[in-house]
């Protein structure tokens, strides 16, 4: 394993003390949600992350900060054609094991409780709680892909079509995704 290899798990208590920070790329088409939106050939597209974990002066908090971004080719829902949408993330995520510690964040503070949801696994003593950083830096990414994604001008007209009108109408798949997500009221 290479000094740069991206960890599928992290254990954030533990390697927040370490001081665990990566930076690099990975290719789009491991961030499968994602990837099950674009269309065409994403063999060459790239997401740059840099993100670290570190401890609150407490050592109950771990903090996950990143900044991501990437370009991801979907159709444009006016004239059909591919548009490369471009997703910028800068996040500041408190990791917690224990739903308590939430009333110490502040009141805008984003929070993952370890042990809930799927990128989470929740830990004991033998094992210690772990987290899939892929998919909670995909998480992040998915809250801010357009459910109607257009170009700023298209360059192909297309009248819209009675289904096109439809589908602007369809549920937000990432709503749920929005809801599992902490924010306190
Ligand atoms: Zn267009």
């Amino acid at each position: 394993m290479s000094a740069n290899t991206f960890p599928a798990q992290i254990e954030p208590f533990k390697w927040a003390e370490q001081g665990f920070t990566w930076s690099g790329t990975l290719p789009l088409s491991r961030f499968v949600r994602i990837s099950r939106e674009t269309v065409g050939s994403i063999d060459h597209q790239l997401i740059n992350i840099d993100c670290k974990l570190s401890m609150d002066a407490y050592h109950r908090i771990v903090w996950l900060d990143g900044h991501v971004e990437t370009k991801v080719p979907m159709e444009c829902q006016r004239c059909l054609q591919t548009v490369e949408i471009p997703l910028v993330s800068d996040f500041h995520l408190a990791l917690v094991d224990d739903e308590s510690l939430i009333e110490r964040l502040d009141e805008d503070a984003d929070f993952i409780v370890l042990g809930e949801g799927e990128a989470t696994i929740k830990g004991s003593i033998d094992a210690p709680a772990s987290a899939d950083l892929l998919a909670l830096i995909e998480d992040e990414l998915l809250l801010l892909m357009p459910l109607s994604p257009k170009h700023d001008v298209c360059v192909h007209k297309h009248q819209p079509a009675d289904e096109d009108i439809a589908e602007e109408k369809r549920d937000n798949p990432f709503g749920v995704l929005a809801g599992l997500k902490g924010k306190l009221n």
